[in-house]
């Protein structure tokens, strides 16, 4: 699980807190920090990965339909990484002489966008019962055919979008823009000092 602390100071005085933690999986470490939120009474995101959902059990679904602190946003269909032979995979290779430079979202075809963005969509409807409103790509890593597919499923809000980098930011479309800084030194392993101090890695795309 990553997970991210967002501090949005923009405006306010008082800072706001967003926890954006993706990869949703029946894991104990999952159950860990629902448990954590529920008893804290704390709200956070979760990035659902598509294909995900469809192995999970009848009660993992359940559970999941009955947090009421938690906002699942679209992570993608298959989280997919592909190798220099062409296969996606999920986790990503760790090597520089297998991974390519092609992921779910990113250098893929416009129209296989268009399907993962529509069939994460659809799962999470059935499976869960919501309609989303937001996405963010796997490894944060998107070009510009992801915005079709975006605006298609009528989502309004994007986690750490380059869009603006790269070119074609949609209209009305809010955004959480990395910079709040990560709170884990790798995912699974948190980090007290990250915590503390949030903003210290400073993301160059800076706060929202
Ligand atoms: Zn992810």
């Amino acid at each position: 699980m990553l997970a991210t602390v967002l501090v949005l100071a923009s405006m306010i005085s008082q800072p706001q807190v967003i926890l954006k933690a993706d990869d949703l999986k029946t894991t104990e470490r999952w159950q860990r920090y629902f448990s954590y939120l529920e008893s804290r009474a704390v709200v956070s995101t979760a990035g659902v990965i598509g294909n995900q959902l469809q192995t999970m059990s009848q009660a993992s679904l359940d559970y999941l339909r009955n947090l009421p602190m938690v906002e699942f946003w679209n992570h993608g269909w298959d989280h997919g990484v592909a190798t220099k032979d062409g296969e996606f995979i999920d986790p990503p290779p760790d090597d520089a002489e297998t991974k390519a430079d092609t992921a779910e979202f990113w250098n893929t075809p416009p129209e296989q966008q268009m399907e993962h963005m529509r069939l994460c969509h659809e799962v999470v409807q059935t499976y869960l019962g919501v309609t989303r409103h937001g996405f963010g790509a796997p490894e944060n890593k998107h070009d510009c055919n992801t915005v079709p597919a975006f605006l298609a499923c009528g989502y309004d809000h994007w986690y750490f979008p380059k869009y603006s980098i790269l070119g074609c930011r949609p209209e009305g479309v809010r955004t959480l823009a990395r910079g709040g800084g990560e709170i884990e030194d790798s995912p699974g392993v948190p980090s007290l000092a990250r915590m503390l101090c949030p903003g210290h890695d400073g993301h160059p795309e800076g706060r929202l």
